[in-house]
């Protein structure tokens, strides 16, 4: 039973230490939100489960991380200039604005069939979401891109000291192709994977890390040969969807949607969304859903759009600004080409807020007492064990249960928590998904053995302290490499 709603998940989110409201002291500040001590363990296990199976897993694969903060041509070629935009329409009203294609049907408009044009929206189809008017002006689109000026010395309106934070991390792969190729001596297919924040100006964030200004994405542009890129881009949609559903998510939350031709952005041939029921409470089951990732083919529009080659008809250069051809010669058959690109694009934030939600759980204890039970893959979870002792005022108790924590700190992420009676430990680690608890009783300092509480099953097994650390990485699944290979005993010794 994943959560019921993102309220649900906001709640637990702030109660437990994963994400807090950014700026409260201060009255907060719309829709940005800090992640707290296990919201950062949770957001980095996820980019490291993810780099993981995007690069080290594969043997064509680069990494690349580049600045946020680029020259504002990269911006102006790729496009971004003129058609990074949503479409904002007021309302004359209450002076709300609102994002006119996420505006929420009325009954009339359900009734005929309609979604959010601009000329159903001018026929009073559609109200403002703040007061209910109708009375909504005429969309006109809203550049999403965060400016700045560069340099100490820069008027706030000096074009030429003009810079954007980048609203995506995807062409600082492009402008970097010919780098990354010839450095890495690389043939194509290959890709170039990235993980770095994003801004976009959005018109309306919110509902929680759902959608924010400032967030962060896990992209990787994959090059291709024209010709392949449909087949390509299709072994990309599966491959992406099992990531998902191999940390854990819930086949019956995702869905693939293919965008309509009027919904692709200017550089797509193709692009296939990964949807998760991020609305389970809608009663219409369209609106449930929403883009977890995207999978775009991008065709050559990006590395043509930075080369210095391409002319128009008339013999004019279409990008005079830049000094670099970034077309590929292959040396086989003997052409040179701009590659073809097919581009996965994640959100952290997003991947977040939808294991949280798979991951909820509610159970009842023998007691009748309802429990909040995070099954996080363990891969994910925050935490991996936490050492509790049943009594906090035996010093012996204490210090083999401290001990027991410094010795598996090193390999796999543990926690110690003497502050509440047993039953109150084992539901704040179950709240925050920590696959196993380790019990150190007074037994345990004649047998030197303790018990290992499952979080899903409540399952508990003695295990010999010699043993745990060999008996919980074995529970935990996690993917060793060869010992010989890395010189370590576990991936974790890399991982943390
Ligand atoms: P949307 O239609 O929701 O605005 P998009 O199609 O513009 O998203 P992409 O440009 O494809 O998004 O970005 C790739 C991924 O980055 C998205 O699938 C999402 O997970 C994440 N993402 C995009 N915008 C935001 C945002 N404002 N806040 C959080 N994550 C975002």
């Amino acid at each position: 039973m994943p959560a019921p709603n993102i309220e649900t998940i906001v709640g637990l989110a702030k109660r437990r230490g994963f994400v807090f409201p950014s700026s409260d002291i201060y009255g907060g500040l719309g829709s940005a939100w800090d992640y707290g001590p296990l919201g950062v363990e949770l957001c980095n296990n996820v980019k490291q489960a993810w780099w993981r199976w995007m690069i080290y897993e594969r043997d064509d694969m680069e990494g690349l991380d580049s600045s946020i903060i680029q020259n504002r041509l990269v911006w102006k070629y790729s496009g971004h200039e003129e058609t990074f935009s949503d479409p904002l329409v007021d309302c004359k009203k209450c002076n709300s604005r609102w994002r006119y294609d996420k505006l929420e049907p009325s009954e009339d408009a359900k009734a005929v069939g309609y979604g959010a044009t601009e000329s159903t929206v001018q026929s009073g189809l559609f109200k403002c979401p703040s007061c209910g008017s109708t009375d909504l002006t005429e969309p006109r689109p809203f550049n999403l891109m965060f400016r700045t000026t560069i340099g100490a010395t820069a008027e706030e309106d000096d074009p030429s000291a003009l810079a954007y934070l980048r609203p995506e991390t995807a062409q600082g792969i492009f402008i970097n192709f010919q780098n990354v190729l010839t450095t890495m001596r690389r043939k194509i297919p290959f890709g170039i994977a990235q993980i770095g924040k994003s801004f976009r100006n959005e018109v309306t964030p919110g509902n929680f890390i759902f959608r924010t200004r400032e967030f962060e994405q896990m992209e990787m542009e994959y090059f291709v040969r024209p010709g392949d890129d449909e087949r390509v881009h299709q072994e990309w949609i599966d491959y992406c969807m099992n990531w998902y559903l191999g940390l854990g998510l819930s086949a019956d939350n995702l869905r693939l949607y293919e965008q309509p031709p009027e919904e692709l952005a200017h550089y797509a041939k193709r692009t296939v969304d990964i949807h998760y029921r991020f609305f389970p409470e809608r009663e219409d089951a369209d609106r449930q859903w929403d883009e977890l990732m995207g999978i775009a083919n991008r065709t050559d529009f990006d590395l043509r759009a930075h080369s210095k080659k391409p002319e128009n008809e008339e013999g004019k250069r279409l990008n005079p600004d830049s000094t670099e051809d970034l077309s590929y010669f292959d040396e086989a058959t003997r052409e040179r080409f701009y590659p073809y690109v097919i581009e996965p694009a994640a959100g952290v934030n997003r991947s977040v807020l939808a294991f949280l939600m798979d991951a909820y759980t509610e159970k009842t204890t023998d007691r009748d007492e309802k429990r909040v039970v995070l099954k996080l893959h363990p891969d994910l979870a925050p935490i991996k064990a936490a050492i509790l002792p049943l009594a906090r005022n035996k010093p012996e108790l204490v210090g083999l249960a401290k001990a027991i924590k410094r010795s598996l700190q090193p390999i796999l992420r543990a926690v110690y928590d003497d502050t509440g009676s047993i039953g109150k430990l084992y539901a704040r680690q179950d709240e925050i998904g920590t696959p196993f608890c380790v019990t150190v009783d007074h037994k345990s300092l004649e047998d030197e053995a303790v018990t290992v509480r499952d979080r899903d099953t409540w399952e508990q097994k003695r295990v010999a302290v010699a043993d745990l650390a060999e008996h919980l990485q074995s529970r935990l699944k996690v993917p060793r490499l060869s010992s010989q290979d890395t010189g370590q005993t576990s991936v974790l010794d890399l991982d943390k």
